[in-house]
C-alpha cells in the first residue's frame, strides 16, 4: 500500500504553456505534490493576457481586458493576491455609431431595429430550443427579421456583426448558434483589475518552474513516458504531458506529435473556429470624443472602442479598438496602415482630425501572433460538441486544457484557469485510485 502523496510527488508532468490554463494546471499539481516544468516559448508569461503599463500612467489590456462576472473562479485570486477593480460600463455609457452620426442613451432606440443588437442571442436559443438544425447567426437572425417585419439594413447589419464578433471571436456568418448555445452566460457585470491582468498571472506563477524561450517543437508519446524537443535543442522527459496551446496553433501544427493525434482530437481541432480577435490602442494628448462616452460600437470595420481607463481618477486620453472576424482580417492585411485606418474611423466619427492629437498608436495582432494565431476561439456551424472532443486526454499521457477546451466558458481567461484545474485533476485521478488500492 502506498500513501497519495508518494504517488503523487512522483510524477512528473511537463505543460506546455504559460498562459491561464497552463498556470493554474501547474499550481494545482505542484500543490499536490508533482514536479512540475511549464515550457513557454515566449519570453514572457500570460499569453493571451499582456499588460502593457508603458502606454499610461494606467495599466492597459492588449490582451484580456475584462474578468466577465461576480462569481467566477478569477476572483478567488484577485482576494488571494489583494488585487482591486475597477467595475466597466453599464448600457447607457455606451455610443453607438449608426448611420454617420453618433447616438446616445434614449437616442439608441431611435435606430431601426437597434433591439437585435441585444437580443440576437435570445433568437439565436429560442431557435436552438425549437429542435431546429444548426445554422449561422447571421441566417437565424435574417430569418427572425423577415418573419417579424424587422427593418435589416445593411448598416443594421454591420453594427450587429459587430457586437457579435468582437465578442464571440468568429464572424455572425460562420458563427453557429449550437456552439454558441453552449456557452453559458457570466452575470454580474465586467470588471477591469485595476493594477493589470498580468499581475494577476504574475503572483499566481510565484514559486512555480518556467522555462521561458524554449518552443517546444515535437512530442513523442507512449503509453508510459513523454519525450519533448524545443527548438532550442533541448530534450525533456517527463510522465506526462498537458498541452495548452491555443486552437490556432494546434491547426498550424506547429507542434508536431508523434504518433499523430487520433482522428476524433484531430477532427475537434479542425472543426473549431479559430477566431481573430485584435486590438488597436491610441493616446491621444486630449481626449475629443464626449465625456460621458465609455465606449462605441460602430458600423465601421474597427467596430468597437473603448476608454481603458474609464472610471479611473489617473485616466489617460487612450481609446482601443477590439476588433473581431472579418474585419479582423482586413485590419491584419493593412499591416503598418492598420493604426493610420484606425485614425480616419475615429476622424468620421467625431467630427474632428484625430491625426491632430494623435500621440502614439500600437497595432495588436492576435491573429497572427505567432505563439497564439487566434483570439479566441468560436464554435462553426455544426461544431457543437467538439470542446469536449478537445479536452479528452489520450492514453492517460497527454492532457488538453486551454480556452478552446471550456465547453461552457470558452473564450474567457476564466475558462482558461478552470480548464487547467479540471486537466489537473484527471492527471492526478489514476494516481489517486493506485493510491488508495
Ligand atoms: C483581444 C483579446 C481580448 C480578450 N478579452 C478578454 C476579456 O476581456 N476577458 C476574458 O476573460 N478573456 C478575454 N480574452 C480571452 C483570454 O485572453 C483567453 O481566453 C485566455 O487568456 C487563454 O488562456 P490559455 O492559457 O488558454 O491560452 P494562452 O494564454 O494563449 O496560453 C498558451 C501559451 O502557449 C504558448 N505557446 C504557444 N506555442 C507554443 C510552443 N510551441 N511551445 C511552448 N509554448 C507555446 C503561448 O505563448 C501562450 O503563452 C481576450 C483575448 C483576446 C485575444
Amino acid at each position: 500500500m502506498t500513501d497519495s502523496t508518494t504517488a503523487q510527488t512522483s510524477l512528473h508532468v511537463i505543460v506546455v504553456g504559460a498562459g491561464a490554463a497552463g498556470i493554474s494546471a501547474a499550481r494545482s499539481l505542484q500543490d499536490t505534490g508533482c514536479r512540475v516544468t511549464i515550457l513557454e516559448a515566449r519570453d514572457r508569461i500570460g499569453g493571451r493576457v499582456q499588460t502593457a503599463y508603458d502606454l499610461a500612467p494606467h495599466p492597459v489590456e492588449l490582451g484580456a481586458e475584462y474578468i466577465h462576472g461576480a462569481n467566477v473562479v478569477t476572483w478567488d485570486m484577485v482576494r488571494q493576491f489583494n488585487l482591486t477593480t475597477v467595475s466597466d460600463v453599464t448600457k447607457d455609457d455606451f455610443h453607438i455609431y449608426f448611420g454617420d452620426r453618433i447616438h446616445s442613451g434614449d437616442d439608441k432606440s431611435r435606430i431601426p431595429s437597434f433591439h437585435l443588437v441585444d437580443t440576437y442571442e435570445d433568437i439565436a436559443i429560442d431557435w436552438v430550443e425549437q429542435g431546429r438544425p444548426d445554422a449561422s447567426v447571421h441566417d437565424v437572425v435574417t430569418k427572425w427579421a423577415e418573419l417579424n417585419n424587422a427593418d435589416l439594413s445593411p448598416d443594421l447589419q454591420r453594427l450587429v456583426n459587430s457586437r457579435v464578433s468582437a465578442r464571440e471571436g468568429g464572424d455572425w456568418a460562420r458563427l453557429g448558434v449550437h456552439g454558441m448555445y453552449e456557452q453559458n452566460d457570466n452575470p454580474g457585470g465586467n470588471f477591469r483589475i485595476k493594477e493589470g491582468y498580468t499581475a494577476l498571472l504574475e503572483q499566481a506563477v510565484a514559486g512555480l518552474n518556467v522555462t521561458l524561450n524554449t518552443p517546444v517543437q515535437s512530442i513523442l508519446w507512449s503509453q508510459d513516458r513523454v519525450q519533448i524537443h524545443s527548438t532550442t535543442g533541448q530534450t525533456f522527459a517527463a510522465d506526462r504531458v498537458l498541452v495548452t496551446l491555443p486552437l490556432g496553433v494546434l491547426q498550424a501544427q506547429d507542434v508536431r506529435f508523434t504518433p499523430s493525434l487520433p482522428p476524433g482530437k484531430q477532427a475537434a481541432i479542425n472543426g473549431l473556429g479559430a477566431g481573430h480577435v485584435d486590438k488597436i490602442a491610441m493616446r491621444f494628448r486630449e481626449r475629443f470624443w464626449p465625456q460621458d462616452m465609455a465606449g462605441i460600437l460602430t458600423t465601421l470595420q474597427s467596430q468597437i472602442w473603448w476608454r481603458p481607463g474609464w472610471r479611473r481618477d489617473d485616466e489617460a486620453p487612450l481609446l482601443m479598438a477590439i476588433i473581431g472576424g472579418d474585419a479582423a482580417l482586413h485590419f491584419e492585411s493593412l499591416g503598418a496602415d492598420a493604426v493610420p485606418e484606425a485614425l480616419d474611423h475615429l476622424s468620421a466619427m467625431f467630427g474632428e482630425n484625430a491625426r491632430k492629437h494623435f500621440e502614439a498608436g500600437r497595432f495588436i495582432s492576435w491573429g497572427t501572433d505567432r505563439w497564439s494565431k487566434t483570439g479566441y476561439s468560436y464554435g462553426l456551424v455544426k461544431g457543437a460538441g467538439l470542446r469536449d472532443q478537445l479536452a479528452q486526454p489520450v492514453d492517460d499521457i497527454l492532457f488538453f486544457a486551454g480556452e478552446a477546451t471550456h465547453v461552457t466558458h470558452s473564450g474567457t481567461v476564466h475558462g482558461a484557469i478552470e480548464s487547467g484545474a479540471r486537466a489537473a485533476h484527471e492527471i492526478l485521478k489514476p494516481e489517486k485510485l493506485k493510491a488508495d488500492i
